[in-house]
């Protein structure tokens, strides 16, 4: 394996002189007179190393297997390296190829290839420079995102992936059944789900917000990172079916307090992914959104801008466009408001709260106009809503009465029951806030579409690999 010291990264770290041994995937190959020019890499940098061998090293039959994409171990010495954008080459001494890569048939020859014609290539485009930098990204952004509440006492809990409760209708859910439903239908039997594995009806979570609060009101700072799924059958360039989300829940916790962890949270990230992946973001930048430092320079420059939704619907109206969705008091803002008033109008992130209760959550605060709940989402230019949160309700009679409200729509109070109880013992009020760690990805990168921020997407139509 590689050890640390070995990785591509740290060869080109070191000086001329020294011993080394390269493993990784060949990006080119190239021949010069009596030599051969090799680009390699492990995935570890956004720079190739330069493999240089000398025609005899290696028998003719080995060279003719030294294709795009094939996979090599080299041995040799690192030499200083007379070519452009690299201080070191390594000289080979040894040199083995372990597997081939047919170059008829590699369908990743060096020709620049365009995202949509990749996303059926989920097994190998892990392996081009576009993929390499949004990977590192993705890595080094979870790093972040754990250090930014480990580094502030909060703890880290987990949420369970398997929920009978129907979470706050955020979203479709995906049921999870182990009843034989093609047996059943054969049979012309209705399936009884109290026969199925958990004794009722259950999903996959779209939110572990409701049992995070369970837990913030032991730890009082607690956060969930972990996937979520929405069966929502919207084909947009924002939506997964599965995508991870990261939802802090803090006791003794305002609606103000939770603006503010959200404003230090995207700074510190923005910061972190700055400082160790500036390389990747100059990738990106340059191929996919000349915008990309001027935008997320807007996150660390100022504050965010923060605006009631009552005054974000005013905006609207003055803005003398035709909007596709209305914009009267009560609709909800749609991804055309919410890019309207973070790109276009402040320029920089904006964080809009209060809206109307009828357009959110039950479990949103009521606020004394009775008609606005404590919401905040956040936007972002480029991207639009970010992250979700609230203060939630935690005065016992008022989270009553709103449930009983929705049992019309299907909501049943005698599920509540623990979430109702919490507020008999020892409640306090609380906040949180989920952000989407894909979206965050788009920002970061500049990518267009979420399905080329994760390894491998799962949308509408789309659960390959
Ligand atoms: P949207 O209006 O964009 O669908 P939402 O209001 O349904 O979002 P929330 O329920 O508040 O979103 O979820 C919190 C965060 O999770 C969002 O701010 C967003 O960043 C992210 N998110 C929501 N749905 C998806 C999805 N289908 N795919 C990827 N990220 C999502
Ligand atoms: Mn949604």
């Amino acid at each position: 394996m590689i050890l640390p010291g070995n990785y591509v990264r740290d060869l080109l770290q070191q000086s001329p002189g020294t011993a080394a041994t390269a493993r990784g995937w060949v990006k080119t190959r190239r021949d010069g007179k009596n030599v051969h020019f090799i680009q390699l890499n492990d995935g570890s940098s956004p720079t190739d190393l330069q493999v240089v061998l000398d025609e005899g090293v290696v028998p003719p039959e080995v060279v003719a297997r030294i294709t795009t994409g094939a996979c090599l171990s080299v041995e040799g010495e690192l030499v200083a390296s007379p070519g452009k954008g690299q201080a070191v080459e390594l000289k080979t001494r040894k040199l083995v190829v372990h597997g081939a890569a047919h170059p008829e048939e590699y369908p990743l020859q060096k020709k620049k290839h365009n995202l949509e014609t990749l996303r059926p290539l989920g097994h190998l485009r892990a392996r081009t420079n576009t993929f390499g930098a949004v990977f590192r990204v993705r890595n080094v952004l979870g790093r972040a995102i754990h250090k930014f509440f480990q580094d502030r006492g909060f703890l880290y809990v987990h949420t369970p992936i398997i929920s009978s409760s129907d979470a706050e209708g955020a979203g479709s859910m995906f049921q999870v059944t182990t009843l034989e439903l093609d047996q059943m239908a054969r049979w012309g039997k209705p399936p009884d789900f109290g026969q199925d594995f958990f004794g009722r009806r259950s999903y996959l979570t779209v939110s572990g917000q409701l049992e995070a609060e369970i837990l913030a009101l032991a730890f009082a700072n607690v956060y969930t990172f972990g996937p979520t799924f929405r069966a929502e059958n919207s084909n947009t360039p924002r939506h997964l079916a599965e995508f991870y989300m990261i939802e802090p829940e803090m006791a003794f916790c305002d609606l103000n307090d939770d603006q503010d962890v959200a404003e230090a949270f995207l700074k510190n990230l923005v910061e972190e992914v700055f400082g160790a992946c500036r390389p990747d973001l100059e990738f990106l930048s340059k191929w996919y959104e000349p915008e990309l430092f001027k935008s997320l320079e807007s996150v660390l420059g100022g504050s965010f801008e923060r605006i009631s939704y009552t005054e974000a619907i005013a905006l609207l109206q003055k803005a003398g466009r035709n909007w596709e969705f209305p914009t009267n008091w009560g609709a909800d803002l749609q991804s055309e408001h919410e890019r309207y008033l973070t790109e276009e109008l402040f320029k920089k992130p904006v964080i809009v709260t209060n809206y109307p209760r009828e357009i959110k959550a039950f479990y949103m605060r009521s606020n004394n106009d009775e008609k606005t709940v404590a919401a905040m989402d956040v936007l972002v230019p480029r991207i639009g809503e970010i992250i979700g949160g609230s203060q939630r309700e935690e005065r016992h009679d008022v989270l009553l009465h709103k449930i009983r409200e929705h049992a019309a729509m299907g909501m049943k109070e005698e599920a509540y029951w623990w979430y109702l109880e919490l507020r008999r013992f020892g409640g306090v009020e609380h906040a949180g806030f989920g952000l989407g760690f894909e979206r965050m990805m788009m920002y970061l990168t500049g990518m267009k579409n979420i399905r080329d921020v994760i390894p491998f997407p799962r949308s509408p139509g789309n659960a390959e690999f």
